[in-house]
C-alpha cells in the first residue's frame, strides 16, 4: 500500500439538512488523505464529475448512507497509477466511473445487465469500494466512498470493476454523464458498443436529466 496523498474533496457531513443548502451548508470542501491503489485498484486524476438525484438523495437523507461521506457518483478522469493485476487500463488512459460495479461472479451478474451486482449494491451501501476497502480519511477519521467512486474530488481510487476505459477523443464532461446515464444498464459488449460509437456523441445529444 502506498503512502496517503493529500486530495480536496467535496464531503458531506449531515443528511437531511433543512434547504437552501447554501445556509445550513451539509457539505464542506475538505483536505483528506488517500491511500492505494491496492489490488485490482487505480488512482485516477478527476477531470469532470456530474451530479444527479443519486447525490442529492443522499444529502437530503431519501437514501440513508453512512457519514461523513465524499460524494459523486459519476465521473470521468486518467489513470495515474495501477494497483497489482490491473489489466484493463494503463497509466496514462481515460476512464469513465460508474456507480455500480459488477463482481462478475454473482446470480445478478449472470443476468446481462437486468439485476444489479449483489456484492456491488452491498458495497454501495457499506460506502466501501467493491473489495470492501476504504481509502479516505479526514483527519484520521474514516471518510466513506460514495457508489465506489466519490468523484467531487481532484483524485479517487476506485477499483477495476467500477471503471471503462474509453478514448482521448471523448471529451470528459461527456464521459462523465455516460457513467451515470447508460452504462449501468448495459451489458460489457453494449458498453463496448457505446464506446465504440461515442465519438459522434454531441453534448446537444446528452439528456440534461439522468433517470439513474
Ligand atoms: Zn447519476
Ligand atoms: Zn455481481
Amino acid at each position: 500500500m502506498t503512502n496517503p496523498r493529500t486530495i480536496r474533496g467535496a464531503v458531506l457531513n449531515t443528511m437531511g439538512a433543512e434547504p437552501p443548502y447554501a445556509d445550513s451548508r451539509p457539505i464542506t470542501i475538505d483536505e483528506l488523505d488517500l491511500t492505494g491503489p491496492g489490488p485490482g485498484e487505480l488512482l485516477v486524476r478527476i477531470e469532470a464529475a456530474g451530479l444527479c438525484h443519486s447525490d442529492l438523495s443522499v444529502v437530503n437523507g431519501s437514501r440513508p448512507r453512512p457519514l461523513p461521506m465524499l460524494l459523486g457518483h459519476e465521473a470521468a478522469g486518467i489513470v495515474e497509477a495501477v494497483g497489482p493485476g490491473v489489466q484493463s487500463v494503463r497509466v496514462g488512459q481515460r476512464v469513465v466511473m460508474t456507480f455500480l460495479p459488477r463482481c462478475g461472479e454473482c446470480a445478478a451478474c449472470k443476468t446481462e445487465g437486468r439485476l444489479p451486482c449483489s456484492a456491488g449494491s452491498a458495497s454501495n451501501a457499506e460506502g466501501t469500494l467493491l473489495t470492501g476497502t476504504r481509502h479516505l480519511e479526514r483527519g484520521g477519521e474514516p471518510v466513506a466512498h460514495h457508489l465506489g467512486v466519490s468523484g467531487f474530488a481532484t483524485h479517487a481510487v476506485v477499483d477495476e470493476r467500477s471503471i471503462v476505459p474509453v478514448g482521448d477523443d471523448v471529451p470528459p464532461t461527456v464521459a462523465a454523464l455516460l457513467g451515470c446515464e447508460r452504462i449501468p444498464s448495459m451489458s460489457a459488449s453494449g458498453m463496448s458498443r457505446l464506446y465504440a460509437s461515442a465519438t459522434v456523441l454531441k453534448p446537444a445529444a446528452i439528456p440534461s436529466t439522468s433517470r439513474v
